[in-house]
């Protein structure tokens, strides 16, 4: 008897006891989940109804609210699409007039390539762009000073979605989930040569981020806290690379 009263109690303090694990196990996955985390997304080369459709009626469904960095030549091509995109609440950001590599422009025609873009986005969608975003991720110490001293902010991203390439939608979602995390910048393109995987990915990579406690949020507010008021945060490792060993090779030569 005394045997089996000190088995019972055992087995009831090993159920308090694992129940109370459980408690702390779940609270520390939900403190994980609950856990603010912002990602803002991102969409170059547009406006381009064929795609900006469906892409802001799927950002409706989830209210939530990105950012678009837009062509100049685009937006005069579609102003009704660019101003649907600021009306639905969208940030708009400065990607130059007509997209040429940066890299060949003398000074100039890169300051005429913002200025033209700035104008036209203040005529067409009544507001100022104070985010910039060079064509093909191109930095240069010419770029970078021309942007800021238009008092624009450079703005690169840290996940390379590639669905400019016509990746699948699955692989664009895998890459967006490796690479998630809190301050993360999200690329992909409302224009697109040929087929877009683009919209079918969202529905698959926004419900896993919404419900893996991240908030959506445009680029402005991503960087609004302070916390990453140097735009080198913002710059992918490889190209930050990249611009520093050019800066390190002009200075040498
Ligand atoms: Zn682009």
């Amino acid at each position: 008897m005394e045997v089996l009263k000190r088995a019972l109690a055992a087995l009831v303090l090993l159920s308090v006891l694992s129940s109370c694990f459980y408690v702390f196990a779940d609270e520390g996955n939900k403190g994980e989940n609950e856990k603010c985390k912002r990602i803002a997304l991102t969409f170059d080369d547009g406006p381009c109804a064929k795609y900006d459709r469906r892409i802001l009626d799927i950002l409706d469904k989830y209210k939530i609210k990105a950012t678009f960095f837009m062509v100049g030549e685009n937006i005069e091509r579609e102003p009704e699409t660019a101003r649907e995109i600021v009306s639905r609440g969208h940030e708009i950001g400065n990607h130059t007039y007509s997209h040429k590599k940066l890299g060949r422009l003398g000074r100039n025609e890169l300051e005429s390539e913002i200025s033209r873009t700035e104008s036209i986005i203040e005529r067409v969608c009544g507001k100022k762009a104070v985010l910039f975003r060079p064509p093909e991720g191109y930095v240069s110490d010419t770029v970078s000073s021309v942007v800021t001293s238009d008092g624009y902010r450079l703005v690169l991203w840290s996940i390379d979605t590639l669905d400019w390439k016509g990746t699948s939608s699955d692989a664009i979602c895998q890459k967006v989930m490796k690479g998630a995390k809190d301050g993360a910048i999200i690329l992909c393109h409302d224009y697109i040569f040929g087929k877009s995987n683009t919209a079918d990915a969202m529905e698959k990579f926004i419900p896993r981020l919404i419900n893996a406690g991240y908030e959506f949020v445009t680029v402005s507010e991503l960087l609004s806290d302070g916390t990453s008021s140097v735009n080198i945060a913002l710059v992918p490792q490889v190209l930050w690379t990249a611009t520093l060993l050019r800066v390190c090779s002009s200075v040498t030569l």
